[in-house]
């Protein structure tokens, strides 16, 4: 114990490409992190973990097998680590299933530094519960090997021997097979592996992209290539791929295979993409806005100062009720400021940013907008004092409203802003067809979406091939303004119900 060092660098997996499938400990090494290098592979969300002030480096340049172009990202490695800087390695699938981790290991063990290993799921055991395979069954298969498709380059000689391999009394999972695949058949047939040996190739297992193909083992280079199934892939030969027919669940979900954009700001996609993620779809996470503080926080503050006069504070969005707590903590004060005041709560979503503090709201409206949060307040405000918290755009419905029979404080709380670039190589994404649905929840987002596409984006929506799913009357009325079709609009204004009104229009029912 007294050698023990505070381990520099995290040799962590980040699983098959499903953000779900990430270790707890993986979240708490990147959330430590001052450096992430990642993969080309590694699903970019995960590095949402990361502290915003984390760099971050993708290591694409490295292709998959030029072992010889490995030493400028570990220099890197080294120097951030020397530096005393907690660097991850953030690694597709397990970090030392073809990982190369073995050798970053034995390289920082040679410079001396602490290191820690993070295990992942390998893309193997990622294919096989996402396809349905079981690799073990107690009828059909009682080992699995996992094995390299792709041999070293400088080997002249294989270290394989599929004789061996032919005879394996167990499932083969083969990595990095997909250019040699027609080889590693003739290979294992010529040393008897069995023509209708159930085989199957699945290539990214566990995302929305997942595309799997069965065949006996001697037709599956064909069925492959006539699918166009290229890398990233696994093959699988063995008995208990035939059990895929019965046991397939993900392929099932209602939106598998579905791209769909999501342009909330981030800190709020969270619940919208892992629904998504949950229903086999592929999400791209692409902020339209960002929440900023307000341009002053003078009348914040002052608002503040005399929170004890109002007898009603209102909020509109889930960002004012953490910008209102936030403020309130940065001024000296807490929670008991709000003495006897009453609580009201636009919708469902800001309800339960409340209840996060535990605050009760006095008030929901039914339905979740403007008028009707103006009308259930009607009866309530007369001849009181209310402070409305709110963002700098939006309407002033509910101000007007509440001013005829009250006194009403309006205050800015924060501010949104358009991130989204015209013709940004980001948004190239719906103009390449590679974006089934987009959501737009709100009408703010809905603006910056429409002011930052261009011709070819629009004639994409127009013709029907990106369908925009909004998540209210009002998000719809802002979409029709700027002259975006609305192909489905959520009953309940909220995230599950935006995602219900897409599962429905992706289904047909
Ligand atoms: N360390 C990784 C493997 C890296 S080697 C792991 O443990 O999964 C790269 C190979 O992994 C690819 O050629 C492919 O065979 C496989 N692979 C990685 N991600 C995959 C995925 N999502 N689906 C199928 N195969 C995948």
């Amino acid at each position: 114990m007294s050698n023990y060092r505070e381990p520099r660098v995290f040799l962590v997996g980040a699983g098959p490409g499903h953000p779900g499938l990430l270790t707890l400990r993986a979240v708490e090494c990147l959330s430590q992190a001052d450096l992430v290098l990642y993969d080309r592979l590694v699903s970019p969300r995960l590095l949402d973990y990361a502290p915003t002030t984390a760099e971050r480096i993708c290591v694409t340049e490295l292709a998959e097998h030029h072992v010889e172009r490995c030493p400028h990202v570990n220099q890197t490695l080294l120097e951030a680590a020397r530096q005393g800087k907690r660097v991850v390695r953030l690694k597709g699938g397990d970090p030392l299933v073809f990982g190369r981790g073995g050798e970053e290991a034995e390289m920082l063990r040679a410079a001396g530094i602490a290191y820690e290993i993070v295990p992942g799921v390998t893309a193997g055991l990622a294919a096989g519960a996402y396809a349905g395979i079981p690799l073990t069954h107690r009828l059909h298969a009682s080992a699995v090997a996992f094995v390299t498709g792709h041999e070293n380059t400088d080997k002249h000689e294989s270290a394989l021997d599929w004789s061996l391999l032919a005879r394996f009394p167990g499932t083969l999972v083969i990595y990095m097979g997909m250019s040699r695949l027609r080889h590693i058949v003739e290979d294992l047939i010529k040393h008897g592996k069995k023509v209708d040996t159930p085989a199957a190739v699945v290539h990214l297992a566990s995302t929305g992209g997942q595309r799997t193909v069965e065949a006996p083992l001697a037709d599956l280079p064909a069925a492959a290539q006539k699918a166009g199934l290229k890398s990233p892939a696994v093959i699988l030969v063995g008995e208990v791929v035939g059990l895929r027919g019965e046991l397939a669940w993900f392929e099932q979900r209602p939106l598998f295979g579905k791209s769909v954009l999501v342009t909330r700001p981030k800190h709020q996609a969270g619940d919208l993409a892992s629904r998504l993620d949950q229903l086999g779809a592929m999400v791209h996470l692409l902020p339209a806005i960002e929440i900023r503080d307000p341009p002053d926080w003078g009348p914040v503050d002052r608002a503040l100062e005399r929170l004890g006069s109002f007898q009603w504070l209102v909020f509109t969005s889930v960002n004012g009720v953490h910008a209102f707590v936030r403020r309130l903590r940065k001024t000296g004060r807490d929670l008991r400021a709000l003495g006897a005041i009453r609580l009201a709560a636009i919708g469902p979503a800001t309800a339960d940013a409340l209840r996060s503090y535990y605050l009760e709201p006095d008030l929901v409206p039914e339905e979740y907008r403007s008028e009707s949060l103006a009308e259930a307040l009607t009866s309530q405000v007369r001849g009181q004092r209310v402070l409305l918290a709110r963002a700098d755009r939006g309407r002033d419905l509910l101000r007007d409203e509440l001013a005829k029979m009250a006194e009403v404080t309006q205050v800015v709380f924060y501010s949104q802003a358009d991130v989204l670039q015209p013709g940004s190589e980001s948004l190239a994404c719906l103009s390449r067809g590679e974006i089934d649905h987009v959501l737009l929840t709100s009408s703010n987002i809905a603006r910056a979406f429409a002011a930052a596409l261009d011709p070819k984006d629009r004639e994409m929506i127009q013709a029907g091939r990106v369908q925009l799913v909004s998540i209210s009357p009002v998000t719809s009325a802002a979409m029709l303004e700027v002259d975006l079709p609305v192909a489905a609009e959520a009953k309940e204004y909220t995230s599950a119900g935006v995602v219900e009104a897409l599962v429905k229009l992706a289904t047909g029912n």
